[in-house]
């Protein structure tokens, strides 16, 4: 059983990775961002609280996020290990997962440059009814879709891109350090081919 976090900059890969160890080890992954993205299309109280946060590309404050996961976690599958997408994202959620007795194995910190982040997300299209991403300049969608079904997402908009990378290094950042000192943390090269990223994440959990 692994229970991970996974860390990085928006645009570091850390879904896509996740989706792909999912689908190898069977473990969960949970995403703050899709757990808060379902919320608000759903209209549930959360939901309204978070959605004007979320297209400004700021953070969803921490109590809210807090409860939001820690619920999550505590499902019974979850006892076959996670992998934490998202979160942490402040030093106040990390000790709050600390308070609740919710220990990780390792914290995999993504590197990529910052133009390669940008490039990525202002690429990055999701098909409005299945969910799949694709990248205008990476991974194109099957030939027969049709354009208008592909959506950018409100927050990776340059002016939000922007802010969620101000925010990153703000709040989010001073975990590195954090996990460092407590020897869980392994620094992974995020760029390149998504596989060739899940390989490096395969051999640095070991
Ligand atoms: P993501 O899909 O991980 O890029 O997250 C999208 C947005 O959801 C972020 O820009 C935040 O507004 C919100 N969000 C996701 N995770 C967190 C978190 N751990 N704490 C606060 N807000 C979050």
């Amino acid at each position: 059983m692994t229970k991970l976090i996974f860390l990085g900059p928006p645009g570091a890969g850390k879904g896509t990775i996740s989706q792909r160890l999912v689908k190898r080890q069977g473990m969960v992954q949970i995403s703050a961002g899709d757990l808060l993205r379902e919320a608000v299309k759903k209209q549930t109280p959360l939901g309204m609280k978070a959605k004007a946060y979320m297209e400004k590309g700021e953070l969803v404050p921490d109590q809210l996020v807090i409860d939001l996961m820690v619920e999550r976690i505590r499902q019974p599958d979850c006892k076959q290990g996670f992998i934490l997408d998202g979160f942490p994202r402040t030093l106040a959620q990390a000790e709050a997962l600390k308070k609740n007795r919710i220990e990780v194995d390792k914290v995999v910190n993504f590197l990529v440059a910052e133009d390669i982040l940008i490039r990525r997300l202002s690429g990055r299209r999701m098909h409005r009814i299945t969910g799949e991403i694709f990248n205008i300049h990476t991974l194109l969608p099957p030939p027969g879709t049709k354009e208008a079904d592909l959506i950018q997402r409100p927050d990776d908009k340059p002016e939000a891109v922007k802010k969620r990378l101000e925010v990153y290094k703000t709040d989010t950042m001073p975990l590195i350090d954090f996990y460092n000192q407590e020897g869980r943390l392994v620094n992974v090269d995020g760029e390149g081919d998504s596989e060739v990223v899940l390989g490096r994440v395969l051999k640095a959990m070991q």
